[in-house]
């Protein structure tokens, strides 16, 4: 349990973590937002995360959100990692974000790096809770995204510094994408200042997303199954990839 009322979140510019500002915003908390450039191809979502954090300020006037983004020099570290998300050679793969192939969108220790960061701004504004956007759909693909790395490393908070109890929370970890989705849509969570595609509007594609990597196929299903009007506009039809059941 939160011992104060202020928070700091681990924000890309992905829906996810949209609604984890909203969610926290909703509850009353003051926030810290920190965004990560971290050599991703996608940095394109920074410019998204600039977006709804100012249309959140409008919303929540009543609190302090405060925004920076973080450069980690993580992709200039891992000059042998072959992840697509940072390697500049490696092409992005398509399909469902759940599939073998997604394997490739892995970046080694890329949260623990993230929520050491985000940790170490709590302890000096006296945040008692640092969070992050993880959910279902990131367990079979992402390890720094499961419940036993957010308990070990809330066991290493507690023993790496003394004095004053930091929290590392995800609450969306048991929620599957459509219901984070469901759940912004609860909270009007405006879903067209987002941006999820890991192609991050390279190759010609703009403001599109390219609709067949694996975060636009995760995106497109999550609306589709909540039920919900997707703004999005993909470059290629998501249909393609889609793991729904029955389909
Ligand atoms: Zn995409």
């Amino acid at each position: 349990m939160p011992t104060n009322n202020r928070a700091v979140l681990i924000v890309s510019g992905g829906m996810d973590s949209c609604v984890l500002a909203h969610y926290y915003a909703a509850a009353g908390f003051h926030l810290h937002l920190l965004s990560f450039d971290y050599g991703q191809k996608h940095v394109k979502e920074l410019t998204y995360a600039e977006r709804y954090i100012n249309d959140l300020r409008t919303r929540y006037s009543q609190l302090e959100i405060a925004h920076d983004t973080i450069d980690l020099p993580i992709a200039s570290l891992l000059t042998n990692s072959d992840s697509a998300l940072i390697n500049t050679e490696r092409e992005m793969p398509h399909g469902h974000y759940t599939d073998d192939s997604m394997k490739a969108t892995v970046v080694p220790y890329r949260n623990p790096n993230m929520l050491l960061q985000a940790a170490t701004v709590a302890w000096n504004e006296h945040a008692s809770v640092v969070a992050y956007a993880a959910h279902q759909g990131d367990y079979s693909q992402y390890p720094d995204c499961r419940k036993i790395f957010v308990d070990a490393f809330n066991d290493m908070l507690a023993v790496a510094m003394e004095g004053q109890k930091i929290e590392v929370e995800s609450p969306f970890m048991r929620f599957t994408k459509a219901q984070i989705a469901q759940l912004g849509a609860s909270l009007k969570v405006p879903f067209e200042l987002t941006w999820s595609c890991y192609e991050g509007g390279n190759s010609g594609l703009g403001d599109q997303h390219c609709g067949i990597c694996g975060t636009c196929v995760e995106r497109y299903e999550a609306f589709k199954i909540a039920g919900i009007p997707d703004p999005t506009t993909y470059a290629n039809d998501p249909e393609q990839y889609l793991h729904i059941p029955g389909k």
